[in-house]
């Protein structure tokens, strides 16, 4: 099943550009509210599955694009994100590869819809692009062996990074600030359950900036795979569904270049994740453009 959020409403995914509205579908509103389906994911999954798709209401059809997928968690209560997860990646940072997980945040204020704009706010804005875990169920102390059972599925996330302010007060000292600046945080365009994949332990990951493939990657070569870092989290904080956790990303990000690189206004950033979809974003610089161009202070900006 592959889940979206349409203009705030829960929807299965059936074509490119269709779907069904999950609530019209079901006679239940109460589950149009993707943070409400997110949190009855075992009940969703099951009503899902048992649509028939030939009787269904022409009311529950639904055609989605670009302009109206917004992220399918749209609320999470957490966002967090493991560092230097790929080998190659901690390399090219020039850092250590960690003993255990080396986990930030991203305040939720970051998140941002699939499609749009990452505004820049200096000329240190760089892109990571990573698997996300989404959880489906609420976890505590739970084991790697039953850490799939908790999570609703998997989405693309793009980890945009202002390495100034990561690096303020040393190398990788202020990871959470860094990546939290409204809008640095999209995530989508869907949800894919675990099962929509071949392999869920083999998930492969990629970034392009106007065209260009500067990153790709699979989950076969984390470092902490998803189920040991549901796990590790979950002995520490208590996961509930919603929750979003960036599982890190491999190597080719800007910073680890030479010289280094970093996204310039008119750059296209793109995000895929196979079996998901690929998000789009146009960078912007943050005062650039024609009169009339948003501003910081204005509804819809990302920065
Ligand atoms: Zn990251």
């Amino acid at each position: 099943m592959r889940f979206a959020n349409v203009n705030g409403r829960s929807t299965l995914v059936t074509t490119s550009g269709t779907g069904i509205d999950l609530a019209r579908a079901t006679g239940d509103e109460s589950l149009a509210d993707p943070r409400t389906a997110l949190s009855r994911w075992e009940e969703v999954t099951e009503r899902a599955a048992g649509l028939d798709h030939g009787s269904l209401s022409p009311a529950a059809n639904v055609t989605w694009s670009e302009n109206n997928l917004l992220s399918p968690s749209p609320a999470p209560g957490q966002i967090l994100c493991i560092g230097l997860n790929y080998m190659s990646h901690a390399v090219e940072s020039g850092l250590a590869v960690p003993e255990h997980p080396f986990v930030f945040a991203k305040f939720t204020s970051s998140l941002a819809a699939p499609f749009g704009a990452v505004t820049l706010a200096n000329d240190t804005i760089d892109w990571e692009a990573e698997v996300v875990v989404v959880i489906g169920r609420t976890a505590h102390r739970v084991p790697e062996s039953e850490a799939w059972s908790h999570v609703a599925g998997i989405t693309a996330g793009q980890d945009v990074s202002d390495r100034s302010v990561q690096n303020r007060l040393g190398v990788n000292s202020q990871p959470t600030l860094g990546k939290s600046r409204p809008g640095y945080g999209p995530v989508g365009p869907f949800i894919a359950t675990p099962d929509e994949f071949d392999d869920r332990d083999d998930i492969t990951v990629s970034c392009t900036i106007n065209g260009e493939t500067v990153q790709s990657g699979s989950t076969r070569d984390l470092i902490f795979s998803i189920p040991k870092v549901v796990s590790y989290l979950s002995d520490i904080v208590v996961l509930r569904p919603g929750d979003l956790i960036f599982t890190g990303t491999p190597s080719g990000v800007g910073i680890g270049r030479t010289p280094p690189r970093f996204l310039n206004d008119g750059d296209v950033l793109e995000t895929s994740v196979d079996g998901v979809g690929t998000m789009r974003h146009e960078v912007r610089a943050r005062h650039a453009g024609p009169a009339g161009t948003r501003t910081a202070s204005q509804p819809g900006s990302t920065e």
